[in-house]
């Protein structure tokens, strides 16, 4: 009906600063519009260039997406090596991204990958095979970003090791790439463990020749984007798209991440029901990266200095206090604390320590946390629908506290434009003192960034790169 398409005009109206495409079917995808009724108007504005570079970039990924001509021409070409400038221009040029490890892992490479392709005129293909669609959305309007299954290199992906032969940091041991004859295909290997050669990913100078292969494919579970931001010729390019420097993640998620129906439906009905009603919302994310893992006395002791000593949460009243106070309240904000971990029993002391003594100031405090896995189980469809839902909702509250090194964590609070305060890593089972940072920026940290070698200068000069907070080999844009 009428009134139906001007109304979902304001929607679309609504959306952050034309970040992005309108072109798609609302209810296929209710994310997508929908998300930002649920969030307060985010202060970042992306920039102009950022807009037009992605309008652009759907131009060519309907051009050279699957399905196309030119996805068939591209396809026929692999494992033919080419001549120099045997390649006509304007030929399509891919990148594959491949899940590896859990979902925050995934994420930070999968928004990794697609800046590269932005910044290299790539069509970004995801791998379809570990359930991303009951995840996510098609990003991008009138094509598909999954790769097709009948991919000729399907089986190569799965062999594809530390290594193997395509895989670019070896190949420049035993130099089979040079500028005569360009392979078809490239394997990038960017995950937690690669080597100093599989760095050189990161010089200008590999990057003139990686430029012309028509195929790369990418194992990653690195947030590399700050190692692009130290390639100069990146750079240049790079201040343009993002002059809050620090956004890069930000704008990038919400642009290319849309949660599927089911996971918004999980997102919308714990936030109706637990979140939407309170005055101010806590988020707490709780990942226990010791072997065993579970609760631990000295990590609540930790959460709960942190939460008091930042003033996120209030103290409880004395006993005495409390007779009074429980009848007499000064104040009747309500304070919602969303605790998401893989043990319940960390929100279960939140719970009856609220419950059992009123706070100092008179808050009313309610405590939720939507799941208790205990184990990860990345790969089931419904644990990992739950995990995304929780990322969402933490990003939708107003002051965040995560763990460190944590990319689960990384990702929550950089969709929500969050700073967050960072728990340190406990050492002998203590809590550390302080407990807690304020991260400078809400970028997530690249944590095994290339120290040595090309960049190794560009690192230390930079003045929006630093050391991260929660991982000193690590590195952030600020
Ligand atoms: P990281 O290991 O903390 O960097 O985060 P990842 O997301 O890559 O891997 C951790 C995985 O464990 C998640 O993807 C979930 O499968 C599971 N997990 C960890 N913490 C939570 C949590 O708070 N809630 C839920 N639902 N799952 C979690």
């Amino acid at each position: 009906s009428l009134k139906g398409s001007n109304d979902s005009k304001k929607q679309r109206e609504k959306l952050p600063g034309g970040l992005l495409a309108t072109e798609f079917d609302e209810e296929s995808c209710l994310s997508r519009y929908h998300q930002s009724s649920l969030r307060k108007p985010s202060p970042y504005k992306p920039s102009g260039s950022l807009v037009s570079k992605l309008r652009s970039y759907e131009i060519l990924h309907k051009r050279c997406g699957p399905g196309t001509d030119d996805y068939k021409r591209a396809t026929e070409q692999l494992g033919h090596k080419h001549e120099d400038g045997s390649r006509s221009v304007g030929e399509c040029r891919y990148i594959v991204w491949l899940p590896m490890h859990g979902l925050g892992n995934r994420i930070i490479s999968l928004v990794s990958v697609f800046l590269y392709a932005l910044l290299t005129e790539r069509v970004i293909l995801v791998d379809q095979r570990k359930g991303i669609t009951d995840l996510f959305c098609e990003p991008f309007p009138g094509s598909s970003w999954l790769l097709p299954l009948d991919f000729p290199l399907m089986n190569h992906i799965d062999r594809f090791m530390l290594g193997h032969t395509h895989r670019y940091g070896p190949m420049l041991r035993n130099p089979a790439i040079n500028l005569t004859t360009v392979p078809s295909s490239l394997f990038l290997y960017l995950l937690h463990d690669y080597m100093d050669l599989d760095k050189m990913f990161f010089c200008e100078e590999d990057q003139t020749v990686i430029r012309q292969v028509p195929w790369l494919v990418v194992k990653s579970n690195l947030y590399f984007i700050p190692s692009l931001w130290l390639i100069p010729s990146f750079q240049t390019e790079l201040i343009k798209l993002f002059p809050q420097k620090d956004t890069v993640f930000h704008h990038l998620s919400r642009y290319l991440l849309h949660p599927t129906n089911q996971v918004w439906g999980m997102v919308t009905r714990s936030y109706n029901a637990y979140l939407s009603r309170a005055d101010e919302r806590l988020g707490i994310q709780v990942r226990v990266f010791s072997r065993p893992a579970g609760y631990f006395q000295h990590v609540m002791d930790q959460i709960l200095a942190c939460t008091q000593r930042e003033k996120l949460l209030p103290e409880l009243a004395t006993q005495e206090e409390s007779q009074v106070t429980s009848t007499t309240s000064r104040s009747q904000k309500l304070k919602a604390v969303l605790v998401t971990s893989l043990f319940p029993e960390y929100s279960d002391y939140f719970k009856s320590m609220f419950w059992g003594r009123p706070s100092t100031t008179g808050e009313i405090i309610i405590v939720y946390q939507p799941s208790g896995e205990r184990v990860q189980q990345t790969d089931k469809k419904l644990h990992d629908q739950k995990a995304l839902a929780e990322i969402y909702l933490l990003s939708l509250t107003d002051n965040i506290v995560t763990t460190a090194k944590s990319t689960f964590g990384y990702i929550a609070h950089s969709i929500g434009g969050l700073k967050p305060w960072i728990l340190y890593k406990p050492e002998n089972h203590t809590a550390p003192d302080p407990p807690c940072v304020r991260a400078m920026s809400m970028e997530p940290c690249f944590i095994r960034p290339p120290l040595y070698g090309c960049q190794a200068k560009a690192i230390k000069i930079s003045p929006f790169v630093m050391h991260c907070e929660d991982w000193i080999s690590g590195i952030k844009i600020v």
